[in-house]
């Protein structure tokens, strides 16, 4: 297996497994697309890795190696998409299980589980997402609780939740605790290292980081029974990506570190000229000072704060769509971790009852030179 604990991570992702092709002496891997593997005369297969396309592919096993490494894990699992990945976790749970999630996460997850869980039979109970004692109380509402959620900072309030303090509460009830860890990725948060049981990636963001792969994964810190539930559910349910999809992502991971660290600090530097700004007002991004979850933010996350964060313009819904049809460089599109900056009115597009404020703008901040998205900021806030 592929562990070299004397390694830094950079370098890790940037060798990609250290691929070197025996017969070519290629250094980049090949894309196998074949759904199927022969087996000899004896009928046993010529690599036992091998069987079936639904089962597994050399790409996948290479950004898995990636993965498990990038998060300190036992292993990993690729997966179609984020919500794939999320949906194997609440498939391995029995019917009158009861999940605790925060009241502050990802729209796709919330709205997935609330119809999933209420169709098998699962109770779900909702937590403060700044506060991380509050899921002892949410965990009051039954006998026994099976699994915790975390998102943090959450999407798109940007709510910080201390992982320590999660897990140390799922576990003295006997809980799986599972991190989605997809906003700030694995460069700024390793949370198996902070207590984790799983951590679940939409790997579509800022692990691929190009806008053009739609891919999830799950780490998980011990290959223990639930694990096994979480491989015989994507297997049986084929929930896996194309394989090149996955070449695609193992390609992307090369750079993830310096794309990261490249828009973590554009990040910083957008938030901290909006938050002096005097059309804007208020700005969430836990790199602030200002911001309620800093100090945990700060003792949680390493080397940066992210690429993601909101802000609230002066004024109402029609405030903020009117500044964003002012923006010429910064493209109105969803989604976060590419290397393009990308805007975003959620209230627009969350159903009626959302909670988000019709004048927050959610910000997934690129590579491009920070110059010219302050530019554009500072034109469009005239
Ligand atoms: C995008 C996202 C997901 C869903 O991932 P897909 O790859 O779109 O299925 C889940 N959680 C978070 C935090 C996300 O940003």
């Amino acid at each position: 297996m592929y562990t070299r604990k004397n390694i830094k991570p950079a370098t890790l992702v940037a060798k990609a497994d250290d691929y070197i092709d025996t017969n070519t002496g290629a250094i980049t891997p090949p894309i196998i697309t074949s759904t199927t593997y022969a087996r000899d005369d004896r009928y046993q297969l010529i690599n036992e890795s091998n069987v079936y396309g639904r089962d597994d592919n050399p790409s996948f096993v290479q950004a898995e190696h990636v993965l498990t490494e990038l998060e300190q894990g036992e292993a990993a699992l690729l997966f179609a998409s984020g919500m794939a990945a999320i949906a194997s976790c609440f498939y391995t749970l029995n019917s009158g299980a009861h999940v605790v999630l925060p009241d502050s996460m990802y729209w796709g997850v919330f709205s997935w589980t609330r119809t999933y869980c209420d169709r098998a039979d699962i109770r779900v109970s909702y937590y403060n997402t700044a506060d991380a004692e509050s899921i002892a109380t949410a965990m009051k509402g039954a006998a026994r609780t099976d699994l915790v959620w975390v998102e943090t900072p959450s999407n798109p309030m940007m709510h910080v939740t201390d992982i320590a303090i999660a897990a140390e509460i799922a576990h003295a009830a006997d809980a799986t605790l599972v991190v989605d860890n997809t906003t700030p990725s694995p460069v700024f948060t390793q949370p198996l290292k902070l207590g984790a049981d799983l951590v679940v990636h939409s790997a579509t963001k800022t692990l691929n980081g190009h806008s053009d792969v739609l891919a999830g994964a799950i780490v998980t810190k011990k290959t223990d029974e639930r694990w096994e539930k979480i491989a015989a559910e994507r297997h049986g349910a084929g929930a896996v990506p194309g394989p090149f999809d996955a070449w695609l992502l193992l390609r992307g991971m090369r750079t993830l570190f310096i794309r990261a660290e490249r828009a973590s600090q554009n990040a910083q530097r957008l938030a901290e000229f909006l938050e002096g700004h005097d059309n804007v007002e208020q700005v969430l991004y836990p790199g602030l000072e200002s911001h309620p979850g800093h100090s945990v933010a700060a003792r949680q996350m390493v080397g940066g704060f992210g690429s993601l964060f909101s802000f609230m313009v002066v004024g109402d819904a029609q405030a903020a769509l009117a500044f964003v049809g002012r923006l010429n460089l910064i493209v109105l599109a969803t989604s976060l971790g590419g290397v393009e900056t990308l805007i975003e009115h959620r209230h627009s597009v969350e159903p009626v009852e959302t909670r988000v404020p019709e004048n927050l703008l959610r910000l997934a901040v690129g590579i491009e030179d920070v110059e010219d998205l302050l530019d554009d900021l500072r034109q469009a806030l005239k």
